[in-house]
């Protein structure tokens, strides 16, 4: 069942009534600027046609009754219980409930009021893959309270509770990137975003052009220790090269130039991961002229760079992850690939000829599965609108 059917009909038979909204908000896939959003770097990210669904009702008690319908698990918190992370029995929260308690505790604590709803939601994004289910989740939430709260606040700042959320109260260290693209998507566009600014553009995806995406099926876990890991090398770094560029605030202030005049002071680990780093940033801001230019090869470049740096430097690919990208070189149609998201299994991105991208698509599952024995999700995205709200 689709998840919108699923969300409501859950909804109607959890809580014996109809729901008033629905709030979709979907994943994201981004094409390039990995592992940069927290380098104060560029990316370039979609939102995608496969989103989370939330069928809504404002609260008739004071309290938030939530049914993850993907899960069949209801969980129930009030503003009371919210500070102690715990439910209405003062049990403490299931990992899941985290996301939307975390939104309403960020809400509240910024001084927006989240009136409390009764909900259900399910979700068609793979979860850990490299889509950002979490921060669907988290703003689906977001934009279900301000419908239900009376306040109304701009895309971008909804994203940035979010964030908040997923930092303070998840406590998962991740860029503003994902809330990002799921607030703020525009349809058949890429959106380049700034992440020390927060300035962002549309950049429009022709229609000669499709995204694929090749789920490898392969979820590593420990994933998040090496996430924090990955950080702190780039701080290092950023500590070591500030005796010699003392102006430098983040890896985003360190050009190509003086990064390779100052490297050697750097030790290995810190070196690779910030080597990723300033060479991806630059990466991303020749990227929207590629693509303004018709110069779809050269983004496909810039995107084989990505993964290799990936692979070599960051080192947060992994067998499946470069055998996808690998096969996907051979097969017609072919502009890019790369591993998305944080890495370590999941998905990788291709950028593909739009005439040839279901064939594209159907080959790449066939060569993987025979390669690897794996079965792999493997369909072509649109680049969808941004989080909305519907009246049922
Ligand atoms: P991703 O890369 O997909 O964002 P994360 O590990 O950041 O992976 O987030 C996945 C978590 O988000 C899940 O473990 C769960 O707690 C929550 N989540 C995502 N989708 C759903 C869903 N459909 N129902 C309930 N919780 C979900
Ligand atoms: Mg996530």
């Amino acid at each position: 069942m689709h998840p919108r059917e699923k969300a409501v009909d859950a909804f109607q038979k959890q809580f014996g009534k109809e729901p008033r909204f629905l709030a979709i908000a979907p994943g994201r896939v981004n094409l390039l600027g990995e592992h940069v959003d927290y380098n104060d770097g560029f990316v370039l990210p979609a939102a995608i046609d496969r989103a989370t669904f939330l069928a809504f009702s404002p609260s008739e008690d004071n309290c938030n009754h939530i049914l993850a319908a993907d899960f069949n698990e209801q969980a129930d918190y009030s503003q009371f219980t919210l500070g102690d992370k715990c439910d209405l029995d003062g049990n403490p929260l299931r990992d899941w409930v985290y996301y939307p308690a975390g939104v309403a505790w960020a809400l509240e604590d910024a001084g927006l009021e989240a009136k409390p709803i009764v909900g259900a939601f399910s979700s068609n994004i793979p979860r850990g893959s490299g889509l950002s289910s979490s921060a669907s989740v988290l703003v689906s939430f977001a934009v279900a309270y301000q419908q239900i709260s009376g306040w109304n606040i701009e895309p971008m700042a909804l994203a940035k509770l979010g964030q908040k959320a997923e930092n303070q109260y998840v406590g998962v260290n991740c860029g503003i990137m994902d809330q990002f693209a799921s607030a703020c998507g525009v349809e058949n566009h890429l959106l380049l975003l700034d992440c020390r600014s927060l300035e962002w553009q549309t950049v429009p995806l022709s229609d000669q052009l499709a995204i694929v995406v090749a789920d490898t099926s392969v979820r590593r876990k420990l994933t998040s220790g090496e996430y924090n890991k990955r950080r702190e090398a780039c701080e290092e770094a950023v500590a070591v090269l500030k005796h010699h560029l003392p102006k430098i605030n983040s890896l985003r202030d360190v050009d190509v130039i003086e990064f390779e005049k100052f490297k050697t002071y750097l030790p290995e680990t810190p070196r690779k991961r910030a080597e990723h780093v300033v060479y991806e940033i630059e990466r991303g801001k020749s990227a929207p002229a590629l693509l303004g230019n018709g110069d779809f090869d050269g983004f496909g470049r810039l995107m084989e760079q990505c993964h290799a740096s990936l692979r070599d430097l960051y080192e947060v690919s992994c067998p499946e992850l470069d055998l996808m990208t690998e096969l996907a070189k051979d097969l017609q149609g072919y502009i890019g690939a790369r591993l998305t998201g944080a890495g370590f299994g999941g998905c990788t991105v291709n950028l593909v000829h739009a005439q040839v991208a279901n064939h594209f698509a159907q080959q790449l599952a066939q060569r993987y599965n025979q390669k690897s024995g794996l079965t792999a999700e493997i369909y072509v995205c649109k680049a969808s609108r941004g989080a909305s709200v519907e009246n049922l």
